[in-house]
């Protein structure tokens, strides 16, 4: 990430600076491009305008860090509202939602072994009855303190769910000797950059070396008999993707691109009409803020846009 956007991560966290930016109207117009709605019901006119131009999605509850037992039960339900709600309007089947752990117990204050059982139970609940109507799981991942616990809840899932996914970011260096055993079981595999500020002990620091790391983890990926999710709006690295399918031999079912929504929209109809599988990312809920503070510290003209909104309103 640039030294911009660390900056903008690090102020963002701050109490005073997240007020200020919850005031400002503008805030709330610039989120509407990243996230589908406050409701569930936002989300799902949103699922079924992107499946009639052939885009399955990942749906998001949006919320993360939750510290008490309430607030975590609470997501649940949000996800588990989610599914219902996909269900009733005939659009669950081949859907997926995104799980945070942090969100569904595993930040709750605590002994932090109890705190990822529960982050287990819940996630357990969640992926039971993601089944039971024909959709997806994958967890997300979080900040690089979390990641053991992420592996861990993960392997744990897969017991009963081995079609539960997890993300691996490649700006982690334990990423690359990790990968290929997780790989080689099979899993459905979300890669994705990475979207926190790390240290350099544990991450890379510089683009080139993420997006470079990136293109061998893909590689790993693509080798072997995991299902790959392509989890990037990067040119290059969606050229890649492609090239690295058609050598080692896989069909268009058997791996599948991921973009957020609001995100290269025209790119994502322009892989879907060239024949590609792609699922869009579609968070919803009212606890975009950390959410939306990644988006912009991912991308300086982000920043920028945003900025100048608020000197122009
Ligand atoms: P970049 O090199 O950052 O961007 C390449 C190009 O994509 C840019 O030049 C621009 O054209 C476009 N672009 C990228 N970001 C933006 C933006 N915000 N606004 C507008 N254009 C943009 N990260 C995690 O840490 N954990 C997760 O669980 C996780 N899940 C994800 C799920 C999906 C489906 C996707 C697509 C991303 C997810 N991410 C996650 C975020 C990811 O780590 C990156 O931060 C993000 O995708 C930007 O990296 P990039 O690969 O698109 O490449």
């Amino acid at each position: 990430m640039d030294p911009l956007g660390n900056l903008l991560l690090a102020a963002s966290a701050r109490p005073e600076v997240r007020t200020a930016l919850l005031r400002v109207p503008v805030t709330r117009r610039v989120v509407q491009r990243f996230v589908a709605g406050d409701t569930v019901a936002d989300a799902v006119r949103v699922v079924a305008r992107l499946r009639d131009r052939g885009l399955p999605v990942s749906l998001d509850h949006l919320g993360e860090q939750h510290t008490d037992a309430e607030s975590a039960t609470a997501a649940v339900e949000a996800t588990l509202g989610s599914l219902d709600a996909l269900a009733a309007a005939g659009l669950s089947a081949g859907s997926e939602v995104s799980v945070k752990l942090s969100a569904i117990g595993q930040a709750v204050a605590g002994s932090g072994s109890e705190a990822v059982a529960l982050a287990t139970r819940n996630a357990r609940r969640i992926a039971d009855a993601a089944a039971a109507v024909g959709a997806l799981v994958t967890l997300d991942a979080e900040d690089a303190g979390t990641i053991d616990d992420l592996l861990q809840v993960h392997a744990e899932l897969r017991r009963h769910h081995p079609d539960v996914g997890v993300v691996q970011q490649a700006m982690l260096r334990r990423t690359e000797s990790e990968l290929p055993g997780l790989a080689a079981s099979g899993a459905r595999i979300r890669l994705v950059k990475g979207a926190y500020a790390e240290p350099p002990e544990v991450a890379h620091q510089d683009r080139a070396a993420v997006d470079r790391a990136y293109a061998r983890c893909l590689a790993v990926l693509m080798a072997g008999p995991a299902h790959p999710m392509v989890a990037t709006h990067d040119p290059r690295c969606i050229v890649l993707a492609g090239e690295l399918a058609g050598r080692t031999g896989r069909s268009a079912q058997d791996w599948e691109h991921q973009l957020l929504y609001g995100i290269r929209p025209q790119e994502q109809q322009r892989l879907v009409d060239a024949g590609r599988r792609v699922r869009v990312y579609v968070p919803w809920g009212t606890e975009w803020y950390g959410y939306f503070t990644r988006r912009l510290a991912e991308r300086p003209a982000n920043l920028q846009f945003f900025l100048r909104s608020l000197v122009t309103h």
